[in-house]
């Protein structure tokens, strides 16, 4: 079947996280968008933990939301347990982590985009990539069914050639028992396109009524109203708690007994596997010294009385997972609804693509999620919604968004993703960004909010919203600035409970509230302000003018960065007719033809001293009127 009713601006393979986010970006900016997925009743499934957020992933979400995307809303909308972390290491790294209802989530995100113009949505596996001459022109489905469009977005997750494995068995499947799609990698490579294989894990769910929970450490949303979304409504939630339990000796000595029986140490699983979220076996056998780890006991869902055991993801046998969980305490009696696993999928290594997620190989082929060698629903959404922007940037024939390290975390991952690749899955850390203070998660609409609004994600009644906290912030930044306190009895007496030394002369309010021991709040106590303030408002001003100095500085840096950010390396440079160079870099640099020196910089194994040779070497070719364009790098 092939007519009109089939043609389309831009198709998404894939309703996960990156694929819905791809789909509601590219509809909502005008352009007809078919989302195809393997079953309609997966789309956003939270395959693994459903929380929100933490630490780079928080990041993630609140710019996702500042460009106009979905994650944040729906996090708010089914949220049951939230938290601020790290409030103790500082602005740069403080964000939000929410535990939601997963049936509720996945809802969410099928009505808003059975709710969306522009976008339709089918039920189809997709069997083929369409290419002509280099270019993508559609897909083709299990149905026979060929739909076209001058852009295709894979977001297929762990379902190309997904394989799960618990103990000694091992079946195809997709996570949490969908169909795996079988077909589709044949045709990428087809393509041209070099795929590989990763793994991951999840933990086994038990009932909630076979816990005994009152024997644990209960974990409490925080008391204050929260919220993720930038525009969304502050609630307080109660009613659904986390709780802590841990693995005791008797549960590692378990582990060690049946790891002849582990797929993961018996080879049978050749994907490598995500490090910064490695299995109870993994951890036992890596610091053997450990003898115990934490384990929060968390709900999936309001309606449900499955219960996720963070920390203990593990594909051992199901004889052996029963008694390690029955080793914990609080877990005595539990039981087992749904065996942990570890599943192996296809991926396509990330090094394939440009810095706008559009395929070096395929015209016209985007990707985003897990799909790239990422693991989490933070990664999927923040790349599946630059995927959806840049494939309707790339229709219009207009300039793609790239987003710098120094402007998004989005923009880090990536970056990180096209530059270096990855051969594990790929999780966003902090320690990953640069210039951490500049990205922040109290700033990620002033960042990126007036993109989202230039392509026509963020509506008028929100950015009047926006503008109108940005002049809030703003009036108070300078009534701070200007503002004079004196000293007196009652203000010393304030700052010194707060520990901090008194005043003996009239001083600003702003340099005040730069001594570390002086809050927003305490500011308040000694000289109310005209009106009340909401919180996040006086907290952004407070960072601001706190931590004055160290953005400056990383401004600076930036600035640095920026200049190398500037030269550009032509994409057909010749990198053999530049002497000097180490045969490494220049072996990866002929690999990943990097479009500036700065991206250079950032493929591991180029120094520092190729980086000069190469610049010599561009301003040589410059002046000789050759291939190298961009600007001049200074001294
Ligand atoms: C076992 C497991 C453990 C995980 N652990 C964690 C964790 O600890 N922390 C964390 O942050 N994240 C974890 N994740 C990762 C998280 O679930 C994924 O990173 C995230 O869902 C990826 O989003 P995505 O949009 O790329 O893909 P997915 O959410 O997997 O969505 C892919 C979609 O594509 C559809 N699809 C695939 N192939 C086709 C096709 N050929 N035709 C039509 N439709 C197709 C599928 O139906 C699916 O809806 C885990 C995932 C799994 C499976």
């Amino acid at each position: 079947m092939k007519n009109d009713e089939n043609k389309f601006d831009i198709i998404v393979v894939g309703a996960g996280h990156a694929g819905c986010e791809a789909a509601l970006a590219a509809s909502r900016m005008g352009e007809k968008t078919l989302l195809l997925n393997l079953y309609l009743d997966n789309m956003a499934l939270m395959a693994c933990n459903p929380s929100i957020g933490g630490p780079a992933k928080g990041h993630l979400t609140r710019e996702i939301d500042a460009l106009g995307g979905e994650q944040a809303r729906a996090t708010d909308a089914t949220t049951l347990h939230i938290r601020w972390l790290n409030t103790s290491k500082g602005p740069a790294v403080r964000t939000l982590r929410a535990q939601c209802d997963l049936g509720a989530y996945h809802r969410w995100y099928k009505k808003a985009c059975e709710v969306q113009p522009n976008l339709y949505l089918r039920q189809e596996q997709v069997t083929d990539l369409w290419v002509e001459k280099g270019r993508a022109r559609g897909v083709r489905t299990q149905l026979g069914t060929v739909y076209e469009a001058p852009c295709v977005i894979l977001t297929t997750g762990t379902y190309l050639g997904g394989k799960v494995f618990i103990g000694t068995a091992s079946f195809p499947s997709g996570p949490l028992g969908q169909m795996a799609a079988t077909e589709l990698t044949m045709s990428l490579k087809e393509a041209g396109l070099e795929t590989g294989r990763l793994k991951t894990g999840t933990t086994p769910r038990i009932h909630a009524k076979t816990v005994d929970w009152k024997s644990l450490d209960l974990q409490e949303s925080d008391p204050e109203p929260l919220r993720f979304s930038h525009w969304g409504q502050k609630k307080r939630y109660e009613g659904f708690a986390c709780y802590l339990t841990r693995s005791t000796e008797e549960t590692h000595d378990i582990i060690r007994a049946n790891l002849d029986r582990s797929p993961l140490f018996t080879g049978v699983i050749k994907g490598v596997g995500p490090r910064y979220c490695p299995s109870i076996e993994d951890k036992v056998v890596r610091f053997p010294d450990k003898t115990s780890h934490m384990i929060f006991l968390e709900p999936v869902a309001r309606e449900s009385a499955e219960i996720y055991m963070q920390n203990f993801t593990t594909s051992l046998p199901f004889d052996a997972q029963v008694k390690m969980v029955r080793s914990l305490p609080g877990c005595g009696r539990a039981w087992i609804m749904r065996p942990g696993y570890a599943i192996e999928y296809d991926y396509l290594p990330p090094t394939q693509l440009h810095p706008w997620l559009e395929s070096k190989i395929v015209e016209g082929l985007f990707c985003a999620g897990q799909i790239n060698g990422t693991s989490g629903y933070e990664e999927a959404g923040a790349q599946g919604i630059l995927a959806g922007i840049n494939a309707v940037l790339r229709r219009r024939g207009e300039a793609p968004l790239v987003l710098e390290r120094s402007q998004a975390y989005a923009g880090v991952l990536v970056d990180d993703l096209v530059t270096r690749g990855t051969e594990e899955p790929y999780r966003m850390l902090t320690s990953r960004c640069e210039f951490r203070l500049l990205l922040r998660h109290d700033n990620a609409d002033r960042r990126l909010a007036p993109i989202g609004r230039r392509l026509g994600l963020i509506d008028d009644e929100r950015w009047v919203e926006l503008q109108r906290r940005w002049k809030a912030m703003e009036d108070e930044l300078k009534r701070l600035e200007e503002r004079v306190i004196h000293p007196g009895e009652k203000t010393n007496a304030l700052l010194t409970a707060a520990g901090s030394s008194p005043i003996k002369e009239p001083v600003k309010a702003a340099e005040l509230l730069r001594r570390p021991e002086v809050t927003w709040d305490l500011l308040a106590e000694l000289d109310p302000p005209p009106e009340p303030i909401d919180e996040e408002i006086s907290g952004a001003v407070a960072v601001k003018i706190k931590y004055k100095g160290y953005i400056e500085r990383q401004k600076n840096q930036v600035e640095r960065m920026n200049k190398m950010e500037r030269v550009l390396l032509p994409p057909g440079f010749d990198y053999d007719s530049v002497p000097g160079l180490l045969s490494e870099s220049r072996q990866k640099l002929k690999k990943m033809r990097p479009a500036t020196l700065a991206q250079a910089g950032r493929i591991s194994g180029v120094t520092p001293s190729d980086l000069q040779i190469l610049w010599v070497a561009l301003e040589r070719s410059r002046r000789k009127g050759g291939n190298s364009s961009g600007e001049t790098l200074e001294e």
